[in-house]
């Protein structure tokens, strides 16, 4: 049983008093703290060795004490498109997936939030499966670390990175893991660590309404919002999420959403359904909804994936509702669909994990497997 602790995750504060806690001495700890902050976010260093402009007896302590371990790979997929999925895992049944999507300007990663997903929306794959639990900074930090480990992606501020963007986008809502996804996104966004700009970094809500606030407050990311349908009987049931938070309250909390602009604006995601919400009555309405919020909208062709209960708008349908966005004002790019194939599209993620039941859960705190996984 590994006894070290990894390092991965823990804020600038945390990492000092991890270091003071091994015997560090307080006055060389803040210089010991930025020096292991840059080989670990920006250099990727993945053990103490490498750390060659350290002295050696520090990196032997360092050794001694803790890891830099990433998540375990499971499987590492490639798309023909070039989209690559990578199912990861930290302990017994924790298992999530991050998609890498390439395209000609950018590179963005969808990270996961949660391992499943409370919220049962009806289209999305993830929603069949039940929440194991919330992910850790060092997990959702690990997601990045791994993606640009198998890109080739070091140093994080060379010129050229592959990896320019971050969409909290995979599995889980991230407004449900509020305090894990603000640490490990204040890594992402610190230049002197991943070094992505605020606008480079995307939360996506399905509106959990009292957090957007203080996302925006803390946080401080761009804001991605799934509205799906502009009427509430239609939302209620393919984004359960409505009934307690309507559009109206949503659509209130974008309005004053802290650093909305039409510089940064919010993204609103609209998933194509055919017969569902997919009307050119409902792209009126859309054009209505979103009337004075800086807004941007993504429409989303259903991805299916087995035992969906519904169907992809037909072609031409999406291009008549996004020409009425379109001729609103609004910017709104049709999301072509990526990774399909390896089941890496939206909506599409999901993991075997399945919940485990009390006892057994019971039974593994007992042996101490369950102990924060010090990987
Ligand atoms: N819980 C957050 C983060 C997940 S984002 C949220 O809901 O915003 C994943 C995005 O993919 C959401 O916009 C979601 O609504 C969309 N999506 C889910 N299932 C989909 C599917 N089968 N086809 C296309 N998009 C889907």
């Amino acid at each position: 049983m590994e006894q070290r602790i990894s390092l991965i995750g823990l804020d600038r504060g945390a990492l000092k008093a991890a270091l003071l806690n091994a015997g560090v001495p307080d006055k060389s700890a803040a210089m010991r703290v930025s020096q292991l902050w840059n080989w670990i976010y920006v250099h990727g260093a993945r053990d103490f060795a490498s750390m060659t402009n350290l002295a050696r007896d520090f990196r032997e302590l360092l050794e001694q004490s803790f890891t830099l371990a990433r998540p375990e790979i499971i499987t590492a997929q490639v798309s023909e498109d070039g989209t690559r999925k990578w199912l990861l895992r930290t302990g017994p049944g924790i298992e999530f997936e991050t998609v890498y999507i390439p395209e000609s300007d950018r590179g963005t990663l969808c990270v996961s939030s949660q391992v499943g997903c409370t919220l049962t929306c009806r289209f999305c794959h993830t929603g069949t499966q039940k929440l194991v639990r919330n992910l850790n900074p060092d997990e959702i930090l690990g997601q990045l670390l791994i993606a640009k480990d198998a890109l080739e992606d070091w140093p994080s501020t060379a010129p050229g990175r592959k990896v320019t963007n971050i969409v909290m986008m995979g599995m889980g809502e991230p407004l449900y893991n509020f305090d894990n996804v603000k640490a490990a996104l204040g890594t992402v966004m610190d230049g002197d660590a991943l070094a992505l700009s605020k606008r480079r970094v995307t939360l996506s809500t399905a509106g959990v309404v009292p957090m957007i606030p203080r996302a925006g407050g803390e946080i401080g990311s761009s804001l991605a919002i799934s509205l799906h349908a502009v009427r509430d009987d239609i939302r209620d049931v393919i984004v359960p999420i409505n009934k307690k938070y309507p559009i109206a309250e949503l659509m209130e909390a974008c309005r004053t959403y802290p650093g909305a602009s039409n510089a940064r604006r919010i993204t609103f995601e609209y998933v194509m359904l055919k017969g569902v919400n997919d009307s050119l009555a409902d792209a009126r309405a859309l054009v209505k909804l979103v009337a004075g919020i800086p807004a941007k909208i993504n429409l989303i062709p259903f991805n299916a994936w087995p035992g969906a209960p519904y169907e992809c708008s037909d072609w031409s349908q999406i291009e008549k509702f996004a020409e009425i966005v379109n001729r609103a004002g609004y910017a709104s790019p049709v999301r072509t669909p990526r990774g399909r194939d390896i089941m890496a599209a939206c909506g599409q993620l999901k993991s075997e994990s399945v919940k485990e039941r009390a006892s057994a859960r019971m039974a593994a705190a007992q042996s101490g497997q369950l102990a924060r996984m010090p990987h």
